[in-house]
């Protein structure tokens, strides 16, 4: 391989680190549990001196990430709201922060949280609304952060147009990017100049690890989050790192199949009778299918319907569904279903969710990597539980 080889990003998940290891020639690479790192003299550090500054383990999965998302570099924490924290202390009490209405719950929480102790001032903006956001931008935000297919109802916003928008009010942008990933969805070649994920959902994949990352597009930004994080200390644990990176090997195959598999899902629940409204973008009804078609790669395995039948319906389909799970969270490689009204946005309050569309009748779905005619054989015994 000459210094010019360009990977492909299915050839950087697979691959990334694998036989780098000059001790053993380990093919997978090792794992670095130490805290400190010795010192090569005096006033002489090597290229690790103490692991909450840095890690090996951690480098290696930000750097596979930072080049999957096309960015000069990443941070990887500890959680995903850890990641989204991290960004949102780069700005301070001046600085206006513009966020989604219908953002992920605990994002909405530790924002609102922020401007309360005044971190900085904050609003939260339809973004799918070009008045309401002209009007934020008007403002002179310092950030806009988007969060596209928004959870649960997998409404869609044009990322490209958001950012010049915000650029030109002299904002920077900073996408959420957890509920595509970026095998599906890459957020810094639409404009964006930061990228944050729960790494917990499909960059893991398997539902066993808790964690997040930051990546930006530009160098500078890079040194100012590493250091920031140092500081704060919400660098992510050397095995947890691990463990995401081999996770993340096997990413472009998971999300072609779970999107193949949603898309079959997608299409039995609109046909069904008892299914008032299916939210998916890759549904041609979907209200931002053509914005999703443009620019994703695929339309992912996250979705939501409505149940005519309301609460009662609900609480009858999850207590008699089979193959799928009654839990949060999403993005691992078995099937998962939520109501949210009862678990994922509950703290929201009835009225917020009244605001924000979030019905007593709507369930949401991940789709994992099950046979898809057991998936829908799991939704029929559900589904039979309501007549
Ligand atoms: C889960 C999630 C988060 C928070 O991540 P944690 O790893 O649970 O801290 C943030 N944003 C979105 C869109 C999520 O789904």
């Amino acid at each position: 391989m000459t210094d010019t080889f360009k990977p492909a990003p299915e050839t950087i998940a697979a691959a990334h680190g694998v036989a780098h290891d000059s001790s053993f020639g380990a093919v997978a690479p090792p794992l670095y549990l130490s805290s400190t790192y010795a010192f090569e003299g005096y006033e002489r550090a090597g290229r690790y001196d103490y692991g909450r500054s840095g890690n090996p383990n951690r480098d290696m999965l930000g750097d596979a990430l930072a080049a999957l998302e096309g960015g000069a570099g990443a941070v990887v924490t500890a959680t995903g709201m850890a990641a989204i924290d991290l960004v949102l202390g780069l700005f301070g009490p001046d600085d206006l922060i513009v966020a989604p209405h219908d953002c992920y719950g605990g994002t909405y929480r530790l924002l609102a949280a922020r401007a309360a102790k005044r971190q900085f001032r904050l609003r939260f903006v339809d973004q799918a609304d070009a008045v309401a956001l002209d009007r934020a931008l008007a403002e002179a935000p310092a950030l806009v952060l988007i969060e596209t297919p928004s959870n649960p109802l997998m409404r869609v916003v044009d990322i490209a147009a958001i950012a010049t928008r915000a650029h030109a009010a002299g904002a920077k942008v900073a996408v959420d990017n957890t509920f595509l990933s970026p095998a599906v969805q890459r957020p810094l070649a639409l404009g964006a100049d930061y990228v944050v994920h729960s790494t917990t959902k499909f960059l893991n994949g398997h539902s066993d690890v808790i964690g997040g990352a930051v990546i930006a597009a530009d160098a500078g930004e890079v040194e100012r989050l590493r250091g920031w994080a140092n500081v704060v200390g919400v660098t992510g644990s050397p095995f947890d790192a691990w463990l995401t990176l081999r996770g993340l090997r096997t990413l472009f195959a998971r999300m072609e199949r779970q999107q193949r598999n949603a898309g079959l899902v997608a299409a039995w629940l609109e046909a069904h009778p008892a299914v008032s409204a299916v939210h998916y973008p890759g549904l041609a009804s979907h209200p931002g299918h053509a914005i999703a078609r443009a620019q994703q790669q695929g339309f992912g395995a996250m979705m939501s319907f409505d149940l005519a039948g309301g609460a009662p319906a609900a609480a009858r389909l999850v207590e008699a569904i089979t193959v799928f799970t009654l839990a949060e969270s999403l993005g691992g490689v078995e099937s998962l279903i939520a109501h949210p009204a009862t678990m994922t946005h509950a703290d929201m309050g009835a009225e917020a969710r009244r605001v924000a569309g979030i019905g007593d009748g709507l369930l949401r779905l991940s789709i994992g990597l099950e046979n898809p005619d057991d998936l829908i054989a799991g939704l029929e015994q559900g589904f039979a539980a309501l007549v």
